[in-house]
């Protein structure tokens, strides 16, 4: 046979191998790769239309929602690196745990039903002084990322010392957090002095700004642990850096009382007064405003964030969430510190927000089973100033997606899927998280955080604090 022949016949061959097996794979490249497919399920979108899918699909690439639609659209276009399957559940933004002080966990059930000012000064304050270290932080912090992924927060706004140390475990949890360094005009465990805790911030800052996870924040105690400088001075340093300003204001009826006397107005008057106040300011509490109060903060455009069991507890009072929701406010929903709720539940937060407004008011239809929702997630969002990140599950936003069983008992036989969420789901009812697109739990198995390690470790501190508190010399100092 001639040389040709055998030429034509390999060149052939190598168009047949090429073309052939290729041919099946040219048609599935037409589906377009993503890391994440979640696929089934009814989604809660909680976008501006409040568009419920029933049997959607989301697909999620490099942390972000590529698309949202019916299952069938989402399967055809996309192919997934991971499918999750989501059918007979029902489909959430991520909840935002919008004011935390998470290592505060360790003092759960230390010293409850008192009011703030007892329990801060006599149990709280002394506590903290003697046991925390950076090693007590990390051990909270851990204990509370495990018991808020398995709720199904996927994003919270907290306030504490070690800040630097909480963000790197949060980090390493997968899990978001908007966290501020607490400044207070007096020895804290981690910082003597302001200059030392402005310093700190300076640093902590500057290592966190820009992180996918992360939003380092400034946390100014409350206007009655921080001076008017100092205060200032923490403005400033949100002005220079674009930091957000995390905070306490207004919280009990005696802070308001002891502001008149002392400054000669109310905190929210006080603190725009001094120009302490604008759309960078994460307002916990904001329990006793006035009429004229309400309308500065909705004018500098402060996230108020509303912690309906805390208050009750520590019968601070009963925030006006009903006026600030008719007022347009930006309003999210948290738990507090463990050690003043005594736990890190939203869905008992937003279950106990819908019905103490009713309770309170005399009015059943304030506060609905949806309003509720949107306080823990797009309102939530909005409040901590990331509803362009965070809050809803649409195209362009951070994946942070929780799933949630459609079938417990508690949840049968599911008239409105609003009110099922609100007023019967339990923590329990989560069944996998994903935050930025990353998978933390699955089937209510952590896979980011060693559950045994967490509780023997937290239980290590339980000794120690029995003991520090019996013992007024004991402890760290
Ligand atoms: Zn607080």
């Amino acid at each position: 046979m001639s040389k040709r022949f055998w030429l034509v016949l390999v060149l052939l061959t190598m168009v047949l191998n090429h073309s052939l097996p290729n041919a099946p794979a040219q048609r599935k490249s037409d589906a377009e790769r993503v890391d994440l497919l979640i696929l089934g399920g009814a989604i809660v979108t909680m976008d501006g239309a409040r568009q419920i899918i029933e049997d959607g699909g989301i697909a999620v690439e490099n942390g972000r929602i590529v698309a949202v639609g019916s299952r069938t659209d989402i399967a055809g276009k996309y192919a997934g690196g991971k499918t999750v399957d989501a059918t007979g559940k029902t489909i959430i933004p991520g909840l935002i745990n919008a004011h935390t002080h998470i290592p505060m966990v360790l003092f759960r059930g230390l010293a409850d039903d008192l009011d703030l000012q007892e329990w801060l000064t006599r149990y709280i304050f002394p506590a903290e002084a003697k046991n925390v270290t950076e090693e007590f932080v990390r051990a909270g912090t851990r204990l509370c990322l495990a018991e808020m992924i398995r709720g199904g927060t996927t994003t919270y706004c907290d306030m504490y010392f070690f800040e630097d140390a909480i963000a790197d475990e949060t980090a390493k949890a997968g899990v978001r957090g908007v966290l501020g360094e607490t400044v207070i005009d007096f020895p804290v465990a981690d910082n003597k002095t302001n200059a030392e805790a402005m310093a700190y911030v300076e640093r902590f800052v500057k290592k966190w700004k820009g992180h996918e996870l992360i939003v380092p924040a400034i946390a100014p105690h409350a206007p009655y642990t921080v001076s008017e400088d100092h205060l200032k001075a923490a403005r400033a340093f949100s002005d220079r850096t674009g930091a957000p300003i995390v905070t306490h204001i207004s919280e009990t009826k005696r802070e308001v009382d002891d502001s008149i006397k002392a400054k000669g107005t109310s905190p929210v008057e006080y603190l725009a007064r001094i120009g302490f106040l604008n759309d960078h300011v994460i307002a916990a509490h904001v329990v006793w405003p006035t009429a004229n109060e309400l309308a500065i903060l909705k004018r500098f455009r402060v996230g108020v964030i509303h912690n309906p069991q805390s208050n009750m507890k520590l019968a601070a009072g009963v925030a006006p969430v009903p006026q600030m929701l008719r007022d347009g406010l930006l309003v999210g929903l948290g738990t507090d510190g463990a050690a003043s709720n005594n736990d890190l539940s939203m869905w008992e937060e937003m279950d106990t927000a819908a019905k103490l407004h009713k309770v309170f008011s005399g009015d059943p239809k304030v506060i609905s089973a949806q309003e509720a929702l949107e306080l823990a997630t797009i309102r939530g969002a909005q409040a901590l100033h990331l509803e362009k990140e965070i809050g809803s599950i649409e195209t362009g936003k951070r994946a942070d997606l929780v799933l949630v069983e459609r079938t417990e008992l508690n949840q049968i036989p599911s008239y409105n899927i609003y009110s099922d969420l609100v007023y019967a789901s339990k923590a329990s009812g989560v069944q996998t998280v994903i935050i930025n697109g990353r998978v933390v739990m699955q089937d209510r198995r952590l896979l980011t955080l060693d559950e045994a390690a967490i509780r023997a470790g937290a239980r290590v501190f339980r000794e120690q604090i029995l003991k520090s508190l019996s013992n007024p010399g004991a402890g760290n100092k």
